[in-house]
């Protein structure tokens, strides 16, 4: 299978063509998502290689798609919009990253090749939530109710101490 995620990119070729990439690459296709989401899922990017107005060597574009990953209040699975807006400076010293603005995350051309998928890898893992969690209260309210009374509730061990004819 001819694996065109692990290709190396010609970074300065493409931010002197001004070439746009677009596609969709699948969650199975990336290694470092292994273990972090569900399933596998299609993720769709654009990466536009350029200058920006300042004369800066940009990759602007976005990475989206939808992900599941384990709740970490239920244990279930949570789906996860990801639309994440990618904003790099291509720079080639860690002196010159220093330099960028602050809108920019540096990508350092060094030793090692830059492939598609650690590009698009980097951008998912950023905007993944840490902790993933239902936007609902997903685990039932009994439960939650009897957690708090014995963590939170001051009162509950004075309850006996009280109301001595309550027994
Ligand atoms: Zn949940």
């Amino acid at each position: 299978m001819f694996d065109q995620w692990q290709q190396p990119l010609d970074v300065r070729a493409l931010i002197r063509q001004g070439i746009t990439l677009k596609g969709e690459v699948q969650v199975a296709e990336l290694p470092r998502l292994q273990g972090v989401v569900l399933r596998d899922a299609p993720i769709r990017f654009g990466l536009s290689f350029g200058k920006n107005d300042e004369g800066l060597a940009v990759v602007t574009g976005q990475v989206q798609g939808t992900v599941e990953m384990t709740c970490q209040r239920c244990l279930e699975a949570v789906a996860i919009e990801l639309d994440a807006e990618v904003g790099l400076g291509v720079v080639e010293s860690e002196e010159e990253a220093k330099r960028l603005p602050p809108e920019l995350d540096p990508l350092i051309l060094g030793e090692e090749p830059v492939r598609l998928a650690d590009l698009i890898e980097d951008e998912i893992l950023l905007a993944l939530p840490v902790v993933p969690m239902h936007a609902h209260a997903c685990v039932p309210a009994h439960r939650e109710h009897e957690g708090m009374e014995k963590a939170d509730n001051p009162f509950a061990a004075l309850r006996g101490l009280v109301k001595p004819s309550a027994h």
